[in-house]
């Protein structure tokens, strides 16, 4: 049996890894839960899955969730309550899907643990990636990719020499306003961008994938895991989402991962890995696969796609800073406060106006609040200013890094 440590339980990878839980002899059992604020979510699955180990980090829900716990559970809380759990939990694998970079501590509190990390949580990798990948080193620990197309290339570079490898050509839905002109782009309104064509996925990723900026934070995502150059990375647009990467080798040869969109399919394999034992997602399907198309992206109607490579040439913060400053977009832009392509300005400004100490955790702890601080400014200054102003991102200094 395998015991797994769920955070982020109540969200959408948290409730696809129950779904497999719950699949007859899957071999998964859960030691322990962890959410934010959906208590009665939570006290939902823990009587379901018998779990006494649970963690909610909103206080004002753990107060409300505390005099409804069932007999012998018991619940962490507050802002350090994902770690408490994770240092009082007896688990295999931590499954991670919690949102955003408030998941670092919890990534490397279970590579502390020398665990093993089944990470969705791609912000911990795109804040600080060089240090989590040295703390997975240092504790023996190991990190496997949930996000579905690290999750394929590293399926394609199984057994492979990696020395042969030449680059990972990155697939990319293109999302919802792949066809959608520039000119209409800024009129894009939440409920169209929240539209995701093929995949299930939470808020935040789903406005990424329109953006594109979910992809550059692939990018840097996939440069971490497998130690790659920017040159060895290359964002391909695949509308139908069947491919969910390929890696290219030095013989030519190009090997692709592919699959129907459900991320069962990469959580499965995290999981199970290097096993693959019988899961309920499905296989080859006739209809799905007939037709796949392959294009390039467009940096132009999309300029957030290229801050991935920018931010790997740049180092230091960068990609803190970057990241700090699309989670407050996002939000402005779910709230009504920003257009769609105003987000483009929100990430220029607060890169623009990174620092670059990336030396400890502390430091780009420091930098992210930073960035936060720029990026709340930038949208201060675009809401007041109005509709006027919510034209095309403005263009890019020619001597940024
Ligand atoms: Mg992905």
């Amino acid at each position: 049996m395998t015991s797994i440590l769920l955070l982020g339980s109540t969200g959408s990878i948290g409730t696809q890894t129950l779904d497999l839980v719950r699949e007859g002899g899957s071999g998964l059992t859960v030691s322990g839960l962890a959410a934010r604020a959906s208590w009665e979510d939570l006290l939902d699955q823990a009587r379901e899955f018998s779990v006494t180990h649970l963690a909610l980090t909103d206080p004002e829900a753990a107060a409300l969730a505390r005099p409804r716990l069932p007999a012998g559970t018991h619940l962490h809380e507050g802002p350090e309550a994902m770690q408490e759990l994770i240092l009082a939990c007896d688990f295999d694998t931590a499954v991670h899907g919690v949102v955003g970079c408030a998941g670092l501590p919890a990534s490397l509190e279970v590579l502390r643990r020398g665990k093993r990390l089944a990470l969705a949580n791609k912000e911990s990798l795109v804040v600080a990636g060089e240090h989590l990948m040295a703390v997975a080193r240092d504790f023996g620990a190991e990190i496997i990719p949930v996000d579905s197309e690290h999750s394929a290339v590293l399926q394609c570079l199984r057994g492979e020499d990696r020395a042969r490898l030449k680059r990972v050509l990155l697939t990319c839905s293109g999302g919802p306003l792949r066809l959608t002109p520039s000119e209409s782009l800024r009129h894009v309104k939440p409920e169209e961008a929240l539209q995701h064509p093929n995949w299930s996925m939470g808020p935040r990723i789903t406005i990424g994938s329109a953006s594109l900026m979910n992809k550059a934070l692939e990018v840097i995502e996939l440069h971490h895991l497998f130690g790659l150059s920017p040159e060895q990375i290359e964002v391909v647009i695949h509308p139908q989402s069947i491919v969910h990467s390929m890696v290219e080798f030095v013989d030519g040869a190009v090997v692709a991962h592919m699959g129907l969109p459900d991320m069962r399919g990469p959580i499965h394999h995290a999981l199970h890995s290097p096993d693959r034992p019988p899961s309920p997602v499905r296989g080859f399907d006739l209809q799905a696969f007939a037709k796949l198309e392959f294009e390039a992206p467009d940096p132009v109607r999309f300029p957030a796609l290229k801050l991935g490579h920018e931010c790997i040439r740049a180092g230091g913060d960068s990609a803190c800073v970057l990241n700090a400053a699309d989670e407050v977009a996002v939000q402005a832009f779910l709230d009504g406060k920003i257009s769609f392509t105003d987000m483009n300005q929100v990430h220029r400004t607060a890169l623009d106006q990174r620092q670059g100490d990336a030396s400890s955790i502390e430091a780009l702890m420091a930098a992210d609040l930073r960035a936060r601080a720029h990026a709340q400014k930038a949208v201060q200054n675009l809401a007041t200013s109005g509709p006027a102003s919510s034209g095309p991102a403005a263009p890019e200094p020619a001597n940024h890094p």
